[in-house]
């Protein structure tokens, strides 16, 4: 027996229908690339992502069509996105940050056929647009007055274009499993491979991401994402927003201290998301000049691990709330929430923190398990760490092309190449990445563990453990070490300092002292590249 329910698809471009009837005058603020702050509504942005799906219809694209995006998060950006979508195309967010061979490389696999580009990667795309064979056409998301000299052939500027849509499109009546969005994950080692989204995907983690034990939000947020569209979805913001109505306000390319402070405040933002290097900036900012947060109430922080010392200063001197989030590209991404269980919820100072520290628990729509090499799942006890597995109607079943498949099982699982483990309460802790994971006399030693632990010294600026080859331990830790500026903290300083937090056998064998850590495109530790670097390095241990 069926049930009689209606048939509604899951579509994205009904979360914007939504928000433009709901919430039609809320606002989507932006720092335009042009400079100024500039004002638009959910109408507003509905109408023109009408014109957007109109114009790229009558241009000659069509369902399925792989449509690039190389750009900040601004309201241009928001509105191409569903108006790619809406014309069943598929958004494909690059990211600017990648060498321009590899963005080419990734614009040939995915064949992308046209680009809505900012002023800023104009420059970046006159390079890279003769080596893609795929591409017809460059839309510059800026106006006549405002469009550079370019030799790039088929190149437009947007506000041009969209004033010469007709109006009266309709959404095309698609299938809630049609490809919606693309975004390749740069991996540190291999070629990049492509997570491809669907409608139906897209809107279902839209609204796991808004639940309460999630991100929580709600209308009366005013919501800054400043972890980009073109990173992850932007954590699922630009459908979390719309879906439940919320002022949004767009940071474009601007994403140091003074001038996340100076939207916060202005704008006055209560909800924002972004990785702890930006917090870092900010908080440095906040210190150095004295300003505060008066509106702000509460930070998702992931992308990668979470400092200590970030979610005590937002709480304790600003008075924000840091929900630690895990997640990644394959995930749509959001994987779990560091929300207060009632179980926790009475805890106090260093316990309560400790909970904080987790990467959290997965709403509904996330199942996980750890297991072990031999795919033996661990006990939740908070202890026993091993391999993160996941599931869920907003995780990736497979790579376009079929890349990666050793990463899929058949019972469904996907392998995320975290290593992990779960206390009894759910609440999961990355110790590491697989392929960085320090395998010390036969058992395992958390390199995020020490690196956080670490970067809680006063006089440290950023670090980073690498296993460097041991003769009779296979492997121990290195800790590499950036200090801050005008600091010169010793080798023992650091280790007693870190003495008696872990483990014994945990604790470096060495510390080495560089001038910076290579990071990747996406803002993680470049593991491969310091392994690199300290390949013949030896320790004192030996
Ligand atoms: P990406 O697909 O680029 O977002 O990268 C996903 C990876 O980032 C995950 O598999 C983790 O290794 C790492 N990551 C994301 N969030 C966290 C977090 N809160 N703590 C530690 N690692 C994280």
């Amino acid at each position: 027996m069926l049930g009689l329910m209606q048939e509604w698809p899951l579509l994205c471009h009904k979360i914007l229908d939504h928000a433009a009837r709901q919430h039609p005058d809320r606002e989507i603020v932006s720092r335009s690339i042009e400079g100024p702050i500039v004002r638009t509504t959910y109408r507003e942005a509905r109408e023109r992502a009408l014109k957007v799906a109109e114009r790229l219809e009558r241009d000659g694209f069509s369902t399925g069509d792989r449509i690039a995006t190389l750009a900040w998060n601004t309201a241009r950006h928001f509105e191409a996105w569903y108006g790619i979508m809406g014309m069943g195309g598929v958004y494909h967010t690059l990211n600017p940050r990648l060498f321009p061979d590899q963005i080419a490389w990734i614009m040939n696999h995915a064949e992308d056929k046209a680009i809505f580009v900012d002023l800023t990667f104009v420059p970046l795309i006159e390079k890279i647009a003769p080596a893609v064979k795929s591409l017809r056409q460059v839309i510059v998301l800026t106006d006549r007055a405002h469009m550079p000299e370019t030799a790039l052939p088929n190149v437009v500027a947007y506000e041009e274009w969209l004033e010469e849509a007709a109006g009266g499109y309709r959404w095309k009546a698609l299938d809630e499993n049609a490809a919606a969005g693309m975004c390749y994950t740069s991996g540190t080692t291999g070629d990049p491979k492509g997570v491809v989204y669907s409608h139906r995907s897209n809107v279902l983690h839209g609204m796991i991401a808004a639940m309460p034990d999630a991100m929580g939000i709600s209308s009366r947020d005013v919501i800054l994402p400043v972890v980009p569209m073109f990173h992850a979805n932007a954590w699922g913001l630009a459908q979390s927003a719309p879906m439940i109505g919320a002022k949004l306000v767009m940071p474009g390319g601007k994403m140091d201290g003074p001038s996340i402070c100076e939207l916060l405040n202005t704008e006055k933002v209560t909800f924002s998301a972004a990785v702890p290097t930006v917090w870092l900036m900010l908080l440095q900012y906040l210190e150095e000049t004295g300003e505060t947060l008066p509106h702000l109430k509460k930070v998702v922080i992931g992308g990668s691990a979470c400092p200590r010392a970030i979610t005590q200063k937002f709480q304790d001197n600003y008075g924000v709330e840091v929900i630690h989030a895990w997640g990644m590209t394959e995930m749509s991404p959001l994987g779990t929430l560091a929300t207060l269980k009632p179980e926790c919820a009475e805890f106090e100072g260093e316990k309560l923190l400790d909970v904080r520290m987790k990467q959290g628990h997965a709403p509904f729509g996330v199942e996980m398990k750890v297991t072990d090499d031999e795919n033996v799942e661990m006990p939740w006890n908070g202890q026993k760490f091993g391999r993160l597995k996941v599931r869920g109607p907003a995780v990736a079943r497979a790579y376009y092309g079929g890349a990666g498949a050793e990463q899929f099982d058949e019972e469904g699982w996907f392998d995320t190449g975290d290593v992990a483990h779960i206390d009894p309460l759910g609440y999961m802790q990355i110790t590491d990445r697989a392929k960085d994971v320090i395998k010390s006399g036969g058992e395992w030693i958390s390199t995020i563990d020490l690196e956080n632990l670490a970067v809680g010294h006063p006089e440290v600026l950023e670090a980073a453990v690498i296993g460097v080859p041991h003769p009779k331990w296979a492997e121990r830790p290195l800790l590499i070490i950036v200090r801050k500026p005008g600091k010169e903290p010793q080798k023992a300083a650091i280790l007693e300092f870190m003495e008696g937090k872990v483990a014994k056998w945990w604790m470096p064998d060495d510390v080495a002292f560089v001038d910076e850590i290579p990071h990747t495109a996406a803002g993680k530790i470049k593991k491969t590249a310091l392994r690199d670097q300290f390949r013949d390095y030896r320790l004192p241990t030996q």
